[in-house]
C-alpha cells in the first residue's frame, strides 16, 4: 500500500513492525540519517520465542507462547513491559520494541528498546495459572532480564503483582535482591511512588504544552478520553483537575457522552465498584466507541487499543488535536489526513512517554537504595516531559513537518550517535 506522509511517499504492508518503519523511513529521509544506522535500526538486535507448559488448574498441561524483543541496546540497557493477551505475536513485540527505543531516546532516557508478551487471555485464567505462568516466563527470560542488562515493566494484561512474581523468580534464580531488575512493582517492594498515574500525567503535561503552543486556554477547552484503564482514567483525572471540561469517555463496555462534561470522580467511583467497567454508567448519554473519536471536542485521548485512528474515519476527526495515550492508535494512512486538516498530534512515543519515565525513577532510586517523595517524583517527571515536548515541538518546525515525524527525528538524532560512537562493525 502507498502512503503519502509528510510529502514522502512509503510503502508497507499491515503490520505493525512495518507501521514503525514506514514512520522509520520518513524520518529518516528528512533527517538524513545514514543508511547504516538505518539499516541497524530496521532490525531488532535481539528476538526470543519461547513454550512454556504450565500445569492448569484441571491438571492438564498447557503450553504458551512467550516472547521477548530486544530492539536496540546503543543508548543504555534495555527497557520495555510485558503483555499478556490473545493476539500477542513477534510482529506486534517488535514494533512495540522499536517503539521503546524512540520512546527512551525522546524522552532523553539511558534506555534502549525492548518488549515482551505471553499469548494468553489473563481474564479467563485463575490467579495460580498466572503465577504459574509468570515464572515460567521468567525462568525461560533468565538470561535476558537483567538490571543492567534488559529491564521489564507491566504493560496491558499486566500489573505489579505479575511483576512481584518476577521480581522474586529472577532474584531466586541469581541468588541476590536486585529489585531493580524490573520496574512497575508494589511500592512495597521497591516500586516508585507517582508511577501508577504516570504514563496519564504525561499524557497532562504533553496537552498543556500544547495548548499554549495553539494558544489555547485549558479552562475553555473540551476533551474526549477512549479508554478508562490505567493511562485513560488517570489522564481524564487529570486533565479534568486542570480546568478541562472531558466531554466523552469509554471502555471496551461502552462509551458516554455529556455536553455538560462528565464528573471524572463519579465515574471513577463507579468503576471501581463495577468490576473496574463503565457498564451502566449513568453521567452520560451512551454513544459508540466509534462516535467518540468523531465528537465535537477539541482535545481527543486515544488511550486504550491500536489502529483506531484510520483512513476511514480521520477525515471525520473534529478535535484539533489528539494526544496518544494509547501506543499505536493512528495508522500511517490516517497520519496525512491528519496534517491536511492541521490536526495537531502528540504522537505516542512522546505523549505516553511519562510512564518509562517513572519506570526509569523506580530504577534508579532501586539502584540508589533511596526513595523519593510522590511530589519530587512527579515534578521530575514534568520537566523531563516539557524538555521532550519541546525538543520534538523545535524538531516539527525546524523539519517543516508533524510531531510525530519530528518524534521520530529527536530519538533517531540520538540513537544515531549511539550506533556511530559505540559501533564496532
Ligand atoms: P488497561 O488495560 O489498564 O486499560 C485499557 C482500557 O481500554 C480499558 O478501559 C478497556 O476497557 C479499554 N478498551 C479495551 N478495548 C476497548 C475498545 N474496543 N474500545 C474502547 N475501549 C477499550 O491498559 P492501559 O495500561 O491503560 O493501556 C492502554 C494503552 O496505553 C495501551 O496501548 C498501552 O500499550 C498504552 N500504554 C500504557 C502504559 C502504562 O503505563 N499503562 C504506558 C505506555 C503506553
Amino acid at each position: 500500500m502507498s502512503t503519502q506522509i509528510a510529502n514522502a511517499v512509503v510503502t508497507h504492508e499491515e503490520s505493525m513492525f512495518e507501521a514503525v518503519l514506514a514512520r522509520l523511513d520518513v524520518a529518516a529521509k528528512l533527517m538524513n540519517l545514514s543508511d547504516d544506522v538505518a539499516h541497524v535500526l530496521r532490525n531488532p538486535s535481539k528476538q526470543v520465542k519461547v513454550s512454556l507448559p504450565v500445569m492448569m488448574d484441571n491438571g492438564k498441561i498447557q503450553v504458551f507462547e512467550g516472547y521477548r524483543v530486544v530492539h536496540s541496546t546503543h543508548l543504555g540497557p534495555s527497557k520495555g513491559g510485558i503483555r499478556y493477551a490473545m493476539d500477542v505475536n513477534s510482529d506486534e513485540v517488535m514494533a512495540l520494541a522499536a517503539w521503546m527505543s524512540f520512546k527512551c531516546a525522546v524522552a532523553n532516557l539511558p534506555y534502549g528498546g525492548a518488549k515482551g508478551g505471553i499469548k494468553c487471555d489473563p481474564r479467563s485464567m485463575s490467579v495460580g495459572e498466572l503465577e504459574r505462568l509468570t515464572r515460567a516466563y521468567t525462568k525461560a527470560m533468565k538470561d535476558i532480564f537483567g538490571v543492567n542488562k534488559d529491564i521489564p515493566a507491566p504493560d496491558m494484561g499486566t500489573s505489579g503483582r505479575e511483576m512481584a512474581w518476577i521480581v522474586d523468580e529472577f532474584n531466586k534464580i541469581t541468588g541476590e535482591d536486585s529489585p531493580g531488575v524490573i520496574t512497575g512493582k508494589p511500592i512495597a517492594i521497591g516500586g516508585s511512588l507517582g508511577r501508577d498515574a504516570a504514563t496519564g500525567r504525561g499524557v497532562m503535561v504533553n496537552t498543556l504544552a500544547a495548548l499554549k503552543k495553539m494558544g489555547l486556554n485549558p479552562n475553555a477547552v473540551t476533551a474526549a478520553v477512549q479508554g478508562f484503564g490505567n493511562v485513560g482514567s488517570h489522564a481524564a483525572r487529570l486533565l479534568n483537575e486542570k480546568g478541562i471540561k472531558i466531554i466523552a469517555i469509554s471502555d471496551h463496555t461502552g462509551a458516554f457522552y455529556n455536553t455538560n462534561g462528565i464528573d471524572i470522580k463519579a465515574a471513577l467511583e463507579y468503576t471501581a465498584k463495577n468490576n473496574r467497567t463503565l457498564k451502566g454508567f449513568t453521567g452520560g448519554t451512551e454513544i459508540t466507541n466509534a462516535e467518540l473519536l468523531t465528537c465535537q471536542c477539541d482535545v481527543l485521548v486515544p488511550a486504550a487499543l491500536q489502529n483506531v485512528i484510520t483512513e476511514e474515519n480521520a477525515p471525520k476527526i473534529q478535535a484539533k488535536l489528539i494526544v496518544e495515550g494509547a501506543n499505536g492508535p493512528t495508522t500511517p494512512e490516517a497520519d496525512p489526513i491528519l496534517n491536511d486538516k492541521k490536526i495537531i498530534c502528540v504522537p505516542d512515543i512522546l505523549a505516553n512517554a511519562g510512564g518509562v519515565t517513572v519506570s526509569y525513577f523506580e530504577w534508579v532510586q532501586n539502584k540508589a537504595g533511596y526513595y523519593w517523595t510522590e511530589e519530587e517524583v512527579n515534578t521530575k517527571h514534568d520537566l523531563k516531559m516539557e524538555i521532550a515536548f519541546e525538543a520534538v515541538w523545535n524538531n516539527a518546525n525546524q523539519f517543516k513537518t508533524g510531531m510525530r515525524i519530528a518524534a521520530y527525528i529527536t530519538a533517531l538524532q540520538k540513537i544515531e550517535q549511539g550506533v556511530k560512537l559505540k559501533g564496532s562493525y
